[in-house]
């Protein structure tokens, strides 16, 4: 089994804990086959953003990179990325960071609305997210329409907040909004993210669920990735072999990895 972490963050996240070094130990003691660094990398900051944020804009590509660079990959397959958040919020910026640096692969997020928080500050706030959603996705699909990124992650972003006190929320009820994003990425031959990180918590499921997946190859899509987004070196690979399994059962025979942008098909 060809297995694949493709979100991984380190030190040069803000909310990062490990190092890229750490990261790669962790990956080969969990046996994966290769893995991305996508570190994030936010555009929107002339937006309103909350106290103490700041330094969610001091990413410097240019460290980053060498760092990784620097690193033993001890035989693991290692790609370079960044995960991109709101992109639309700051195209000038977004076509900056896209077109300075050799990346392998680029994640597409959305991490906050326009002039609002970011939806994990939000839920610290106790803000009512359910009302959020419609936005949240008229907006996802504006990032999806703008040529911005090679995988889109974590589909619902806001879910796994809402689902900490919100334990009636069912994402289904968005099966619309869900569809038309997914059909623009297969029609652009982008990929999805399957995200591991909220199995772990009250919402207990990949992002997006299996049933979004079978959606998502129906429209014809084609390309698919796995990411545990993980923060710490315990939490690397986390959920992807019984991720991997569950996507030959529904008939993806390969997933998909990236060099310099480029979509290369692993057998699974
Ligand atoms: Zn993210
Ligand atoms: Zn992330």
């Amino acid at each position: 089994m060809y297995k694949i972490d493709y979100h991984i963050h380190t030190v040069y996240s803000p909310d990062g804990k490990a190092t890229p070094d750490e990261q790669i130990s962790a990956a080969v003691s969990a046996g994966l086959s290769e893995i991305a660094f996508t570190d994030h990398c936010e555009c929107n900051n002339n937006e309103a953003i909350p106290p103490d944020f700041e330094r969610w804009f001091d990413f410097d590509p240019d460290s980053y990179i060498q760092a990784i660079k620097k690193t033993d990959k001890k035989g693991l397959r290692v790609k370079i990325g960044i995960e991109l958040g709101q992109a639309t919020q700051n195209k000038a910026f977004a076509e900056s960071v896209l077109s300075g640096y050799e990346w392998d692969v680029v994640l597409g997020s959305l991490h906050n609305l326009r002039n609002n928080y970011d939806f994990y500050y939000l839920g610290l706030l106790g803000v009512d997210m359910r009302s959020l959603m419609k936005d949240y996705f008229e907006q996802l699909y504006e990032l999806v329409c703008f040529d911005c990124f090679d995988v889109l992650a974590h589909l619902y972003y806001p879910v796994k907040y809402i689902s900490e006190t919100d334990k009636g929320f069912d994402i289904h009820v968005y099966n619309c909004e869900i569809c038309d994003i997914l059909k623009k990425l297969a029609e652009n031959g982008k990929a999805l993210e399957i995200n591991t990180s909220a199995l772990a918590g009250n919402y207990g499921n990949t992002v997006p669920d299996m049933e979004f997946l079978k959606m998502f190859r129906q429209l014809g899509g084609e390309f698919v990735t796995i990411g545990s987004d993980s923060h710490v070196c315990s939490f690397v690979g986390y959920g992807v072999s019984k991720t991997t399994e569950v996507l030959r059962e529904i008939g993806y025979s390969a997933i998909t990895t990236y060099e310099k942008r480029q979509p290369i098909l692993r057998e699974i």
